[in-house]
């Protein structure tokens, strides 16, 4: 094996010299499209159902709908997940109601495991006279969490009007009964541990609204299992936005268990919680409201989590537009693979072609050459059954440019 490598490294120095730059998303000239009104219509939106309060007559079953469509017509699949739950609450007594979860996927393009992406936030809401623990009637809940739900579906607009494709299916999840006691998210996460799901990380937005102060600051709870994500997660927020991210101490990290990404810690999966800086003052009041919000820093928000997104969903390279994927279009399967796998490709114009598999250190491994080929489908078989099991690259070099696809071997 090891002179194998040796062999291969000498061929692949002359080779790297002559590759062309990859036709990469450009995750930098997304941001702009991020969209204060935007996340200010979501918002108005959820707080014109006038209460959220999941034990209302007939529940959260209006939102969950209206949040099913707003994602429909993003071309992602949804769905309401309906449960039921009963028993007592210090603060509402008895209870015997329908919750409504709505799940949302966006299925990966060549994924490169079998692990997914989570972005979710709390769609209920829940307001009380703060001295006397009365309920209001009124919880328009707008900081407090129709802004972490609208961060939630300004990706999904993003995702959509520029055709992004991600290497990991990305779901989009809304969760009832956060307020009593983080209900949707231990069902959800609970039938994902049982059903032994794969979750790279679950992303939790939770008041992402408010902030009144000139310096913007989020704060991301982080979790014991997954300590490298809540410092990935700052430097992302450094790099793509001007909120100073700010990683609490153990003693100001006890919010931590207070939202919905604390149901997937203790279910073991790896969670990151995003919440604003300065806590908001209409906390669980009738004050809560759209107007009170500051929109440039809730889109700022917003653009650290399409830089999670892109990192932890792996957005693919060369798939980001209709018209790249016009040019030449590669597929690899199956993957992850075990021995051959079938590299098909479209050239829309004739060119020689080069296909190469090399490591995540660029070493190539295996290279297939086509003087010229002429425009039309194309299908090639690569045998891997000799490599390691690992991650592998998969790159395919024509006139117009290279494509680079992950290759999973088992
Ligand atoms: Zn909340």
């Amino acid at each position: 094996m090891k002179k194998f490598f040796t062999l291969l490294l000498i061929s692949s120095t002359v080779w790297m010299g002559s590759l062309t730059a990859q036709n990469t998303v450009d995750l930098e000239s997304l941001m702009p499209q991020i969209n204060a009104d935007s996340l200010l219509r979501t918002v108005t939106d959820l707080q014109n159902f006038g209460s959220r309060y999941a034990l209302r007559p007939g529940g959260n079953h209006e939102v969950a709908e209206y949040l099913v469509t707003r994602l429909n017509n993003y071309g992602i699949t949804a769905v309401i997940d309906t449960f039921h739950l009963s028993g007592q609450h210090w603060l509402v007594g008895l209870y015997d109601q329908d919750f409504y979860n709505v799940r949302g996927v966006l299925t990966a393009a060549e994924p490169i495991d079998d692990s997914l992406v989570l972005i979710g936030a709390h769609l209920d809401a829940i307001s009380y006279d703060h001295a006397t623990w009365e309920l209001l009637e009124i919880a328009p809940g707008a900081d407090d969490n129709a802004s972490g739900v609208a961060v939630m579906i300004e990706m999904a607009r993003i995702c959509h009007d520029n055709h992004l494709r991600f290497h990991r299916d990305i779901h989009f999840m809304a969760f009832d009964g956060e307020e009593l006691g983080l209900f949707g998210s231990y069902y959800d996460a609970g039938r994902r541990n049982d059903a032994d799901e794969k979750i790279a990380v679950m992303i939790n937005n939770d008041m992402v609204s408010y902030q009144p102060d000139e310096n913007w600051r989020l704060m991301l709870h982080w979790y014991n299992n997954s300590l490298d994500v809540v410092s990935r997660a700052a430097d992302l927020c450094a790099q793509y936005t001007n909120i100073d991210p700010y990683i609490p101490t153990l003693s100001e990290n006890g919010n931590y268990n207070a939202s919905d990404s604390y149901a997937y810690y203790q279910n073991g999966f790896r969670t990151v919680f995003a919440i604003e800086y300065t806590f908001s003052t209409s906390y669980h009041t009738d004050h809560d409201v759209a107007d009170s919000n500051n929109y440039a820093y809730h889109a700022d928000v917003a653009r650290y989590n399409l830089a999670m997104l892109a990192e932890y969903a792996d957005l693919a390279d060369g798939l980001g537009t209709e018209e790249q994927q016009d040019v030449v279009s590669m597929q690899v399967y199956p993957n992850p693979v075990s021995d051959k796998a079938v590299i098909r490709y479209q050239l829309t114009e004739a060119s020689p072609v080069s296909i190469t598999i090399t490591d995540m250190m660029g070493r190539v491994l295996l290279r297939q050459d086509v003087s010229n080929q002429a425009a039309g489908i194309y299908l090639e078989e690569v045998d891997l059954a000799r490599f390691p099991a690992g991650v592998y690259l998969c790159q395919l070099q024509t006139t117009r440019g290279t494509e680079t696809t992950k290759l999973v071997k088992r």
